[in-house]
């Protein structure tokens, strides 16, 4: 049967990719759905037909899968978050699991290594520490505040979101209510104009501080006092108001300015028994107790006796490596960001770590710099973001010939492209564990040991 766009066609679902699309077969041909689950029965309405592929739609379920749960969030489906809300969260991580392990088999080549289970989250909900909100206006012209929709900038309006703590909406509820009341504009992408574009809320998990930033497009806000006064009244939790100034066209959230209009420039979390200081353009890993696992794993992976030279490279606000500071005899943290250089500096000092340094500088050419001087790292540890690593900055390491490299990985595929790299320098891919960090959306975090044969 030669599938067209249009069709309508029955379709038994009979597995699921790790991002969260049924898949079922015509005539030999995959056709990916999103939200069914393997043991549904559906009509599929194709939507885009490739040589051996197609991409479909559910038109109506005829037989459910017993997999499926009832999703419990009404902005499910809607807006570009969750895509596993409609089975068990047991499921979802065995689908991880398999991501994972195809990735690193396939794409990777890799075989040989030890690959554990998924270590999953005690609880799938409100683990988010961080949200960004886009503020916008509907055809009406009623202020809407919400989450983008799929492979879209279309704001989806939705006061709630399971991924987030619950203050968080009451907060986006109290700033909402400050821009209707006093007709303060919303960012129109279209136009360019219009004052606030995003509301960013960061909470300490451990120490339940929060920060609220508003991202505006202008240099101020009118009715600071009362926005102040609305916002601290409503939760004694709120040590930080912030102004993020961002006038560029463009989609990127964040401009580069930021201007602190109540409370500090920063909040404070405990992280592995340390504690860490996150400004708001700083990287935070959003899962605090999942993190706690991931770096717990990564310190069993670099296998510290004390005496070794830790590099991190991609160091954020450099908690990692300031993890496992007090093991090791010097670190060396290197970030691009300014900022998270500044917090991880004043981060070493506030947990009375003395054997760190950070460099603010590109991976790549850091990594270069490091080679020339002969540097002889034991232990180098990336944590790259999804785009994973330049092939240069996996040459250098190779050249630092360090015993063992530890991969921390937000994109299974990425990691697998250059653990083949690695593996081609005759690094070993020995043992690789997959953390969920982000339940309920399509994303797994991965953390793999690599040793020089
Ligand atoms: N290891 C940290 C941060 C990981 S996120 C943690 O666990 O919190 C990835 C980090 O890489 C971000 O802080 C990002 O700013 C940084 N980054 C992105 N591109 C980079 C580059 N080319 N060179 C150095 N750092 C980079």
């Amino acid at each position: 049967m030669e599938l067209k766009k249009n069709d309508i066609v029955p379709l038994e679902i009979t597995d699921m990719t790790g991002q969260g699309s049924g898949i079922g077969h015509i005539d030999g041909m995959a056709v990916f759905c999103p939200l069914t689950a393997p043991g549904d029965t559906i009509n599929a309405h194709i939507l885009k037909v490739k040589k051996n592929y197609a991409f479909a739609k559910t038109e109506s379920v005829v037989t459910p899968s017993p997999m499926r749960t009832q999703p419990d969030c009404v902005c499910y489906t809607k807006c570009g978050g969750c895509v596993f809300r409609h089975i068990s969260y047991s499921e979802e991580l065995k689908f991880k699991q398999q991501r994972v392990y195809d990735a690193l088999t396939r794409i990777g080549k890799l075989n040989g290594f030890m690959m554990n289970p998924i270590i999953g989250c005690d609880d799938p909900d409100h683990y988010r520490n961080k949200s960004q909100i886009p503020v916008g206006q509907d055809k009406e012209g009623k202020i809407v505040t919400g989450f983008f929709g799929n492979h879209s900038h279309r704001i989806i309006d939705c006061s709630e979101c399971r991924l987030h703590p619950e203050e968080f909406d009451s907060i986006t509820a109290e700033i909402k209510r400050w821009i209707e009341k006093n007709r303060i504009t919303v960012y129109n992408e279209t136009t360019g104009k219009g004052l606030i574009r995003h509301i960013y809320i960061r909470q300490a998990k451990s120490t339940d501080q929060i920060m609220v930033c508003l991202v505006i497009n202008g240099g101020d806000i009118p009715k600071q006092d009362e926005l102040i006064k609305k916002l601290t009244g409503s939760s004694d939790k709120i040590k930080s108001i912030i102004l993020n100034i961002n006038r560029e066209r463009t989609n990127v959230i964040m401009g580069k300015k930021c201007v602190t209009i109540y409370g500090k420039d920063h909040i404070t979390d405990t992280l592995c028994g340390l504690s860490f200081d996150i400004s708001p353009l700083s990287f935070y890993q959003i899962n605090h107790d999942q993190t706690e696992k991931l770096y717990a794993k990564a310190k069993e992976y670099a296998r510290l006796s004390g005496n070794e030279f830790l590099i991190d490279l991609y160091c954020g606000a450099g908690t990692i490596g300031l993890s496992m500071a007090y093991n090791v005899k010097k670190l060396l943290g290197v970030e691009i960001i300014p900022q998270a250089i500044e917090n991880a500096k004043a981060n070493a000092l506030k947990n009375n770590i003395q054997n760190a340094e950070f460099i603010c500088a590109d991976a790549s050419l850091a990594a270069k710099e490091l080679t020339k001087n002969n540097t002889r790292p034991d232990v180098v540890i990336i944590d790259p973001p999804r785009k994973g690593c330049d092939g240069t900055v996996i040459e250098a390491i190779c050249t630092m010939s360090p015993k063992r490299v530890v991969y921390v990985s937000c994109d299974p595929e990425t990691l697998a492209r250059d653990l083949a790299l690695f593996t081609e320098k005759g690094y070993i891919t020995e043992d690789v564990t997959p953390v969920d960090m982000f339940p309920r959306t399509q994303h797994v975090e991965v953390v793999v040991l690599m040793s020089s044969s």
